[in-house]
């Protein structure tokens, strides 16, 4: 069994059931700090599930999952809490607020670490230090310029780099995007992942994204993660996936 030490994420012999469907079945993977990992698969092969596991969303329904060398199982309330602030989630949907600017939406990132009162005194008056981590955040992005803008008349790719500003203001150790490239056009989708893969090289955030698009995942990650049907068929460097890896992904779903 694998050393849970070594790594920012660990799961062993993970099985995760919704009534009779079984998500995730007996899946192991382990995940370094700082690596930039792209899970890739057919849909309803499980990648949401497995990054909500991962992140503490999701209880397992058998076997362990452990972060920073620990098992889930056996953390407080307190402890869970503070893992699930130290994942940064990015979904397909960027569920940003379109009516607020985009510096409401920035802060936004930082809501679970406060109380309500804080949450609101912080998106309406944010104080002169959020102001200026927004600021940092935005210029990551290249978008200072629309900090008090409202999110809604910015251009999709721009919102898109909001959301990331707003992960990065959570300041999370660790980065998981769902599908974030799936409904958006190629050039938009490079300059998205790019921004991932140098916000992993400027800050050493570990990166887990899931993606539909093979191209795209190997060029810009590091390692590909292939899973059908609730398994992972393959777990491999990047470069050394090859088109019988891909064929076996997706042709064994035609046929299921
Ligand atoms: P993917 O992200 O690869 O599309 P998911 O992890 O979303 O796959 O889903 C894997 C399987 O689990 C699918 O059959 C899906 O319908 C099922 N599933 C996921 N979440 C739920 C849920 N909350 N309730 C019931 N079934 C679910």
């Amino acid at each position: 069994m694998a050393n849970q030490g070594d790594h920012a994420f660990l799961i062993q012999e993970v099985t995760k059931k919704f009534g009779d469907t079984i998500a995730l079945d007996s899946v192991c993977l382990g995940v370094e700090t700082g690596e930039v990992v792209g899970i890739i698969s057919p849909s309803g092969a499980g990648k949401t599930t497995l990054l909500r596991l991962l992140g503490g969303m999701l209880q397992p329904s058998s076997g362990q999952v452990s972060a920073g060398g620990r098992m889930v199982s056996q953390f407080s309330q307190k402890e869970l809490l503070s893992r699930r602030r130290n994942t940064g989630f990015i979904h397909q949907s960027l569920d940003l607020v379109p009516e607020l600017k985009v510096v409401a939406n920035v802060v936004a990132g930082r809501l679970g670490y406060m109380g309500i009162w804080g949450a609101l005194r912080s998106l309406i008056w944010p104080c002169k230090e959020d102001l200026n981590r927004v600021y940092a955040c935005l210029e990551r992005v290249a978008l200072t310029h629309k900090m008090f803008e409202r999110t809604s008349k910015l251009s999709g790719g721009q919102q898109q780099r909001v959301a990331i500003a707003r992960v990065l203001f959570q300041d999370p150790s660790a980065i998981f995007a769902d599908e974030p490239v799936s409904a958006v056009d190629p050039a938009r989708a490079k300059d998205l992942l790019e921004l991932l893969v140098r916000i992993n090289k400027e800050t050493g955030k570990t990166i887990i994204v899931s993606l539909h698009n093979i191209e795209l995942a190997r060029k810009f990650c590091t390692r590909l993660v292939g899973m059908r049907a609730g398994r992972i068929e393959f777990d491999k460097t990047a470069t050394t996936v090859g088109v019988h890896d891909l064929e076996a992904l997706y042709e064994l779903e035609a046929r299921s």
